[in-house]
């Protein structure tokens, strides 16, 4: 089905217009290829619960192929002189972004996520990512190490770990996986990646780029695909060395301990319930504003988002209030349009899960401020939430304890920092937290104190290649970003020379 047929995207370029319409390959070894059985699936435009295109869907020998390409090319593109795989990557990065009008548009359309916010957001990450790792091809020195026996010179090389299955989810798809390509293809990694089959879109967009920036075929390779079957055979496959995930807890478990069959390397982002503590003395109107944003940023389907926000009992009042009122101001709509501050959720079963806590909310008598239904009138026909506030729920509510991954809020009350703390850590999570005060040494007693892998001191949601991100406790382990998001996809190799005669 093409998209004149099935969706109606007057507001859409000819670029993304022709993308939708043409026949989606899968990228391995660089070339475009169907699926070897033929087999596509159906993505959707979540605003409008139309269907968007179809994609190929990797089986197993699409899987074989890919790993044999991704192997082939490995020794290539480590050997490959390390200013060259730079300027490579720092080429890819310009494609992008010279994309960005019309890519915005597709993952838009694909996640339906703004538009402005992926060009804003999304793509300066993902491009950042690569910028950022681009820098390392050149430094990825070893040492050396005075040993105690005789005559003995002994180095270290810091090599590829191999061929890394990045599998990534659908909320955001490119700008995740350019987390994973970057430092994997830094270190001289081949990779082959498996996007969310809600958002598979601009993973073959990536794909189709990177050869165009002229980075060897094989190198990046893409499968679209159903997790359960290509995601699975990846992370079974053998010739496989590193998955990189981003996902659920659930699944993020389940690929440990498949992995673990053949020894893979493995890191997993896995999602927060994350609090955002505003103390009595910080600017309130301010930090309840961001604390809005926190939440309401895509729809609330962000692993980052400050979904359980803890406010000091003196100004709990004016904190519900302020954030009532920044919901009231949301725009809802579809992302192409200009004017819409929030989209819908990815999908009618996400609607249906989010809408599942609001409900056993409301029957456990927890008050819904605002929100707690889906959208109504021309709303009605695609995936949206409203966004909703929930007050007055205790610490052991489903709603306060599990990633509801959408724009729903919780406000608890606290008295003081000892109360404060034990209550933030209560959470199998640990991925990030946000801490409001003027006072230095209540912020830094705070941070040191509260278990997760980023704290935000008076602001929320920054970002940066150049800054590890992922989680402490059930958050998962390895970084993606930064310094340590580049090591995860290197080992260390000692060499021992013997000098003496
Ligand atoms: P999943 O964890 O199921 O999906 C994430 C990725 O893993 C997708 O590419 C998926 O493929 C793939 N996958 C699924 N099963 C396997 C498998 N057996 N082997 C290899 N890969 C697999 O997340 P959901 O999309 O189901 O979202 C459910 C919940 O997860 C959300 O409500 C939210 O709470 C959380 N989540 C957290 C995210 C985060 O950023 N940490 C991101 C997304 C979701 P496919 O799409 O084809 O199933």
């Amino acid at each position: 089905m093409s998209i004149v047929e099935t969706v109606e995207v007057k507001s859409a370029s000819k670029q993304t217009t022709d993308f939708l319409s043409a026949q989606h390959k899968l990228v391995i070894g660089g070339t475009a290829a169907l699926s070897t059985t033929g087999e596509t699936f159906q993505t959707f435009d979540p605003a409008l619960g139309k269907v968007l295109t179809s994609v190929p869907h990797a089986k197993q020998a699409d899987v074989d192929a890919a790993v044999a390409a991704a192997q082939a090319a490995q020794p290539v593109w480590q050997r490959m002189a390390p200013s060259e795989r730079a300027a490579l990557l720092l080429r890819f990065a310009d494609l992008i972004e010279r994309d960005t009008a019309w890519i915005s548009e597709i993952e838009s359309l694909d996640s339906g996520k703004p538009k402005l916010h992926i060009a804003a957001v999304d793509i300066p990450l993902g491009v950042g990512a690569l910028r950022y790792n681009a820098g390392w091809c050149t430094k990825l020195a070893g040492e050396t190490i005075p040993v105690s026996s005789p005559d003995m010179h002994v180095y270290t090389r810091r090599e590829p770990v191999g061929v890394v299955a990045a599998i990534v989810p659908w909320n955001f798809p490119l700008c995740q996986a350019c987390f994973k390509i970057a430092p994997a293809l830094a270190a001289g990694c081949t990779v082959i990646l498996k996007p969310a089959e809600q958002t598979p879109l601009s993973a073959l967009i990536l794909g189709k780029l990177a050869l165009e920036a002229g980075i060897p075929p094989g190198v990046l390779n893409v499968l679209t695909g159903e997790g359960a079957t290509t995601g699975q055979a990846l992370v079974e496959h053998p010739g496989v060395a590193k998955i990189s995930f981003t996902g659920s807890e659930e699944v993020g478990k389940h690929i440990a301990r498949s992995a673990s069959k053949t020894l893979k390397h493995v890191s997993l982002e896995l999602g927060g319930k994350n609090p955002n503590i505003i103390f009595a003395d910080c600017d309130v109107e301010a930090a309840a504003s961001v604390a809005a944003g926190a939440i309401f940023f895509y729809s609330g389907q962000v692993c980052s988002a400050g979904s359980r926000l803890m406010v000091d009992a003196a100004v709990y009042d004016r904190v519900v209030d302020r954030v009532v009122s920044e919901a009231k101001q949301l725009k809802l709509g579809h992302g192409l349009n200009a004017d819409t501050t929030m989209g819908p959720l990815i999908s009618e079963d996400q609607l249906a899960r989010v809408n599942g806590f609001v409900e056993q909310s409301r029957k456990g008598g927890i008050e819904v401020a605002i929100g707690g239904n889906r959208g109504k009138g021309d709303l009605a026909s695609g995936s949206f939430y409203e966004p909703t506030v929930l007050c007055g729920a205790d610490d052991s509510a489903s709603v306060v304890r599990e990633e509801i991954f959408g724009p729903v809020l919780t406000i608890q009350k606290f008295n003081s920092l000892d109360d404060l703390v034990p209550r933030a850590n209560n959470s199998n999570f640990g991925l990030a937290a946000g801490i409001w005060t003027r006072d230095i040494s209540k912020a830094h007693a705070a941070a040191a104190a509260i278990q997760a892998g980023t704290i935000w001191i008076n602001t929320y949601n920054q970002f940066d290649a150049a800054v590890g991100w992922g989680g402490f406790k059930q958050s998962g382990y390895g970084k993606d970003n930064g310094r340590e998001g580049l090591d995860k996809y290197l080992q260390t190799k000692t060499v021992w020379v013997n000098y003496g005669s």
